[in-house]
C-alpha cells in the first residue's frame, strides 16, 4: 500500500482522548527495543515518524497515527523494560486493559517479536491478553537479516510454538534493516482496514 499522508493525530493516555471518527485501527505491541518503530516506519517508507530507540520509561503514551486520512496505526508503548517501577507497570497495565476493552473500531493486533529469541514470557503474557479479548494478532518476527538463512524456518517454527499461537493467526517474518516482508504486511493488513 502507498501511503500518502501520515500525521501523529494523539498520544494519549486514556479513553476520552481516542480519536473518534469510527476509522478502523491496528494497534502495535511489543517488548522494547524489539523493533516496532523501525518496523512502523519501514512499512510507511518514512524515515522518522514512529521515534525509534526511544528511551523505555518515558511518558507512556497510546500514540493514534493516521494514515491516508482511511485508518489508524497504534503504537502501543514497550513492555518488558526491567527497570520500570511498579507503579509505572500498574498504570500500563490500566491503560492496555481500558483501550483493548473498550475500543470497538480496533480490527487486528500486530505483536512484534525478535525472531532470533524465543519469545519471552512478557511477549507470551501479551499473546494471551489479545487472545483473551478475541483479537487476530498478526506476528510480526522481525528482525529476520540476523538468523542465517538455514536457520530461518526453525526460528519461525520456535516462535509459533512458544506462542502456542491459534491457527488462524498470522506468522510474519520480516526486517526493517532488508525492507523484508512489507508486501506481505500490507496484504495482511488489508484485510483489517
Ligand atoms: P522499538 O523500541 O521497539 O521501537 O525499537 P526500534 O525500532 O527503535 O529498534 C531498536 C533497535 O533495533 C534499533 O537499533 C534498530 O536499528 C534495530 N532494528 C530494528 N529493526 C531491525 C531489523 O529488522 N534488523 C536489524 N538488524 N536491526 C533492527
Amino acid at each position: 500500500m502507498k501511503i500518502t499522508n501520515a500525521e501523529i493525530v494523539i498520544s494519549a493516555v486514556s479513553q476520552k482522548q481516542y480519536p473518534n471518527d469510527q476509522l478502523p485501527e491496528i494497534a502495535l505491541a511489543g517488548r522494547s527495543n524489539v523493533g516496532k518503530s523501525s518496523f512502523i516506519n519501514t512499512i510507511i517508507n518514512r524515515k522518522n515518524l514512529a521515534r525509534t530507540s526511544s528511551k523505555p520509561g518515558k511518558t507512556q503514551t497510546l500514540n493514534f497515527y493516521k494514515l491516508n486520512n482511511a485508518f489508524y496505526f497504534v503504537d502501543v508503548p514497550g513492555y518488558g523494560y526491567a527497570k520500570v517501577s511498579k507503579k509505572e507497570r500498574e498504570k500500563w497495565g490500566k491503560m492496555m486493559e481500558e483501550y483493548f476493552q473498550t475500543r470497538d473500531t480496533l480490527n487486528a493486533v500486530i505483536l512484534i517479536t525478535d525472531v532470533r529469541h524465543e519469545p519471552t514470557s512478557d511477549d507470551i503474557q501479551m499473546y494471551d491478553f489479545l487472545k483473551y479479548y478475541q483479537l487476530p494478532v498478526i506476528v510480526v518476527a522481525t528482525k529476520l537479516d540476523k538468523v542465517p538463512k538455514n536457520k530461518i524456518d526453525a526460528h519461525l517454527k520456535r516462535t509459533k510454538e512458544t506462542l502456542e499461537m491459534e491457527a488462524d493467526d498470522y506468522l510474519l517474518p520480516f526486517s526493517a534493516e532488508k525492507g523484508y516482508g512489507k508486501e506481505e504486511a500490507w496484504n495482511l493488513l488489508k484485510k483489517f482496514i
